[in-house]
C-alpha cells in the first residue's frame, strides 16, 4: 500500500506507519519499526523543508503575478498571463502586483479532478433539485460566476489529547487520548467557514507535492488568516471532528470537549475548490469530489427551552396519550379527566426530577445560517467520463482511548455506562424493593400464596410507586453517569472489569451512621417505630388481618 504522502513513514522502511494511541508510537506493519511522537515531527520537518527548497528553486522559472485585494485582503496568485478583475470574495477591484515567491506557497495539492463546466454542472443540478428553494432561484443566474480557487488549508495529522465532560449534569471530567489524520482547516479570512466545511471531505490519498504545473490556468489563494485565530480554528475543528465518537462513548449528545493538539502536526496544503458569492448568494463545489455545499440566505433561529418548561410539555404530551387511550377503550368522560388529572400531577413530579438534572438552561435563542449540501459520494473519472461512485467517502475517526488513575497510576480502560446487565440488575434492584414486604411475607407464612393478602402492603406501595421511578430517575443516572463500569485494557489486548476496593475510611463512617440511628436517641425511636411499622406490614401481607 502506498498510502498518503503526509502520513507518518517508518524509519526502517519507509512504509506507512499507523499510530498506537496505548504505546504513544507510530508503528510500521510491515517490519515492526516505530517512530515516537518527536520523530515523526522531526520527519515532517524535514519532508518540508526539502519541498520549499525545490518550491523556490523551481519558482524563477515562472512568470507569476499576484492580484490582491483592497478590499477584504485577499491575495491571489496566477501566471502572468492570466485575466484577473473583481475580487470573487468582496466584489472589488484586484491590484496586480509582482509576485515574489516567500513561504506562503503550501508544499502540498489536491489537484483539481473536475473541470469548472463539470463543477458549474453539479451546481445546476443542486438547483435543479431544489426549485422551491429561494437559493436556487437566486444562485441559477449566477452559475457562470462560479470559480476555481486552490484555497489554503493546514492538514492535521497526529495524537491529540482531550478532556471531556458531560454537560447534562455530570459532575466529572473524562480524560482520553486519540489520533487524527484527516483534518483540513481553512486558512481563509474572508470565506464562510461553515459552507466550506459543507463541502468536504476531501480524498486525502490524492494528496501531491505541490507543483507549479498545478498553477497554470488556476487561481491560488494565499492563506490570509492571523496565525492566533488559526490556531483557534485548529483547536475548534479538531475538537468537534472528535465530538461524536465522543458522544459515542459517553452515550449522550451532551459533551463538552477540549482537546490539546500540542504533538499534532499541521502541513500547509491547497484544496481545488469552486466558489460563487453574489449578493445573499453563496455556494462551494468540491473541486475533487464535486459536493455541493449552499448556504442559505435566511437565518435560521434555534431556541433552547429552560428544563422545567421541558418538564411541563413532556407531561402534556403523555396526558394526551395516556387521555386518548382511555377514551379509545371506551372509558367515560368524567372518570377519565379525573384519572388524567391524577395521572399527569404523578408524571410532573416524576419528568420535574428528571429534566432537573440537565443543564440549567434558560429560555435562549442562537440563529445561523443553514448549510445545504449534497451527499458525500465522490465524482469519479473512469475512462474520460465522470460517474458518482456508489459509496460515500467514509472518514474515519480512531476511537479513543480513555484513561483513569487505578492504584495511583494513569491506566488505559474503556468505559461503559448503560449496559443490558447494569440495567437489569437496576430493574431487579427497584422490583425487590417494591415487593419487599411480600417476599419477607413469604419467608415469613412459608411460601403459602393463597394465605398472602396483598392489601397488607398497600401502605408500601402507595410510598414506593411513586418513590422509586423519581429515586431511579434521579439517583439512577447518576449513578450510571458518574460510575461507569471501568474495563482495564491489558498488555495483550484483552480487557477486564476493574472493581474499586471499598475505602475503609468509608465503611467505618456508614458503620457509624447506623449505629447512630439504631441506638442514640431521639433518632432512634423513629427509626426503631419505621422498623415496627415495617414488620407489622411483612405480617399482615404474610397472614392477613
Ligand atoms: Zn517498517
Ligand atoms: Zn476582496
Amino acid at each position: 500500500m502506498e498510502g498518503c504522502i503526509a502520513d507518518v513513514r517508518c524509519p526502517n522502511c519507509g512504509a506507512p506507519a499507523k499510530y498506537d494511541i496505548i504505546k504513544h508510537q507510530y508503528l510500521c506493519s510491515y517490519c515492526g519499526g516505530h517512530a515516537e511522537i518527536e520523530e515523526a515531527i522531526a520527519q515532517k520537518k524535514g519532508f518540508r523543508s526539502i519541498l520549499k527548497s525545490r518550491i523556490k528553486r523551481e519558482a524563477e522559472k515562472y512568470n507569476l503575478i499576484s492580484a490582491e485585494c483592497p478590499g477584504c485582503g485577499a491575495k491571489i496568485v496566477v501566471e502572468e498571463g492570466e485575466a484577473v478583475s473583481d475580487c470573487a470574495f468582496c466584489g472589488a477591484a484586484l491590484v496586480r502586483k509582482i509576485y515574489l515567491v516567500s513561504d506562503d506557497l503550501p508544499e502540498m495539492i489536491i489537484p483539481f479532478r473536475i473541470t469548472k463546466e463539470e463543477a458549474q454542472n453539479c451546481l445546476r443540478e443542486w438547483c435543479g433539485k431544489n426549485v422551491i428553494r429561494t437559493e436556487a432561484k437566486h444562485l441559477k443566474n449566477k452559475i457562470d460566476k462560479l470559480q476555481g480557487f486552490y484555497l489554503p488549508y493546514e492538514l492535521i495529522l497526529g495524537p491529540v489529547s482531550s478532556i471531556v465532560s458531560r454537560s447534562d449534569g455530570g459532575s466529572r471530567d473524562y480524560y482520553c487520548e486519540g489520533y487524527v489524520d484527516d483534518i483540513f482547516v481553512n486558512g481563509s479570512r474572508q470565506l464562510d467557514n461553515l459552507l466550506l466545511d459543507g463541502m468536504e471531505p476531501f480524498e486525502k490519498d490524492e494528496l501531491k507535492e505541490f507543483d507549479f504545473g498545478y498553477v497554470a490556468g488556476q487561481r491560488v489563494k494565499v492563506t490570509d488568516i492571523d496565525p492566533k485565530a488559526l490556531e483557534g480554528r485548529v483547536d475548534e475543528e479538531v475538537s468537534s471532528s472528535y465530538r461524536p465518537v465522543v458522544q459515542k462513548t459517553l452515550e449522550t449528545a451532551a459533551v463538552d470537549v477540549s482537546t490539546s493538539t500540542e504533538s499534532i502536526m499541521r502541513m500547509p496544503v491547497l484544496l481545488p475548490v469552486y466558489y460563487v458569492k453574489d449578493g445573499m448568494s453563496m455556494a462551494a463545489v468540491n473541486g475533487q469530489t464535486g459536493k455541493v455545499s449552499v448556504r442559505a440566505e435566511k437565518e435560521s433561529h434555534y431556541y433552547f427551552l429552560p428544563w422545567w418548561v421541558k418538564a411541563i410539555l413532556a407531561t402534556l404530551i403523555i396526558s394526551m396519550v395516556v387521555f386518548a387511550g382511555f377514551r379509545l377503550f371506551g372509558m367515560p368522560m368524567e372518570t377519565a379527566v379525573l384519572i388524567t388529572m391524577l395521572l399527569a400531577f404523578f408524571t410532573l413530579i416524576v419528568t420535574l426530577c428528571a429534566y432537573s438534572d440537565t443543564v440549567k438552561v434558560d429560555f435562549r435563542e442562537s440563529a445561523g445560517h443553514r448549510i445545504l449540501t449534497t451527499d458525500n459520494r465522490p465524482l469519479r473519472r473512469v475512462d474520460g467520463t465522470l460517474v458518482k461512485d456508489p459509496q460515500p467517502i467514509k472518514r474515519e475517526t480512531v476511537p479513543p482511548v480513555f484513561y483513569e488513575t487505578i492504584e495511583g497510576k494513569e491506566q488505559p480502560v474503556m468505559l461503559k455506562f448503560t449496559s443490558a446487565p447494569r440495567l437489569a440488575e437496576m430493574v431487579i434492584l427497584a422490583a425487590v424493593v417494591l415487593f419487599l414486604p411480600v417476599i419477607i411475607a413469604l419467608f415469613l407464612n412459608g411460601f403459602d400464596f393463597k394465605k398472602l393478602n396483598l392489601s397488607g402492603s398497600a401502605v408500601w406501595f402507595c410510598i414506593m410507586v411513586p418513590v422509586i421511578p423519581i429515586y431511579l430517575l434521579k439517583f439512577g443516572r447518576i449513578e450510571l453517569y458518574e460510575r461507569p463500569w471501568i474495563y482495564r485494557i491489558l498488555e495483550d489486548g484483552s480487557k477486564k472489569r476493574y472493581r474499586k476496593k471499598p475505602d475503609p475510611d468509608a465503611v467505618k463512617e456508614t458503620a457509624k451512621i447506623v449505629l447512630h440511628g439504631l441506638f442514640v436517641p431521639p433518632v432512634c425511636f423513629g427509626v426503631w417505630f419505621g422498623i415496627l411499622c415495617f414488620g407489622i406490614i411483612c405480617w399482615l401481607t404474610a397472614f392477613g388481618y
